[in-house]
């Protein structure tokens, strides 16, 4: 599915968050800002060049964004961070003047949502796809039935970092579009029990709701035995294991094919 890459583009219009709940402790921002040395610290939002980026041309005046593109918003941050209020709504209106790509982003703050939306949004802009996190139980009891509430044209949830068992079962429905589970990346990253992932996979099949293990995380247990697993084949072995159930849009693309070996898997 390589070739499929270019139709995704990622777009982080600020840069920085503030951890709002456990799934946040080991977040992949506040990683990255440390592996690159940055001075700034990570909880601090600001803008980043990229701002405008939906609505930059190349200088044969064609959009730089080609039209149809799944635009990945604000993956360094939290779209709905309050620190961002005053910029949101440039977004918003070059989400608008975009309406021919795809925005899809992802929150740990749903509870937030209608503080932060243009007065014009009615019952949700077409091309608006959200994502609300939940890591656990606790969290998913408080943020789904907020989610479920709202008006939203294309809603999924994001099951990640999965750090314990969840049952999705009371929030799935029509209005669901797709739930997407991955463990925690990084050196300290919570492990991933398989079992969870196949008992959301049940929940979803259950419910004929469209699946996705998008990633395995860092450590992964599978069997009753735990694995580290490579950064950069956590994609590609949670793909491997095959389990997607009715996934035929906007697929994670596998980078590098590899099978399940102890190279690719070790204690
Ligand atoms: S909401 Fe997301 S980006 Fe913000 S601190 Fe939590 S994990 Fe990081």
């Amino acid at each position: 599915m390589g070739e499929n890459w270019e139709i995704y583009a990622d777009w982080n219009p600020w840069h920085g968050c503030t951890k709002v709940s456990p799934g946040c402790k080991y977040c992949y921002v506040y990683r990255q800002d440390e592996m690159y040395g940055s001075t700034v610290a990570s909880s601090l939002a600001r803008k980043t060049g990229n701002f405008n980026l939906p609505i930059k041309r190349r200088r044969d005046k064609t959009w730089k964004l080609k039209s149809g593109m799944l635009v990945f918003t604000c993956f360094t941050s939290d779209f709905l961070l309050q620190d961002a209020d005053e910029w949101r709504s440039e977004c918003w209106q070059m989400i608008k003047e975009r309406s021919d790509l795809w925005f899809y982003f992802f929150t740990k703050r749903i509870d937030r949502f209608l503080q932060c939306i243009p007065d014009d949004w009615g019952t949700g802009y077409d091309n608006v796809l959200v994502g609300c996190t939940v890591e656990n139980q606790e969290m998913a009891d408080y943020r789904l039935p907020i989610f479920k509430s709202l008006p939203i044209k294309h809603k999924s949830i994001i099951v990640s970092p999965i750090i314990s068992p969840v049952d999705l079962s009371s929030f799935l429905d029509e209005s669901i579009e797709e739930v997407s589970v991955g463990g925690e990346s990084g050196v300290d990253a919570r492990p991933c029990n398989y079992d969870w992932i196949l008992s959301l996979r049940e929940q979803c099949v259950s419910h004929d709701i469209p699946f996705r293990f998008h990633q395995t995380g860092a450590k992964f247990i599978k069997d009753g035995r735990m694995y580290r697993v490579h950064r950069r084949f956590q994609l590609s072995q949670a793909h491997k294991a095959n389990i997607d159930y009715k996934i035929n849009e906007f697929f994670v693309p596998e980078k590098v094919k590899f099978e399940w070996t102890p190279d690719v898997y070790h204690d």
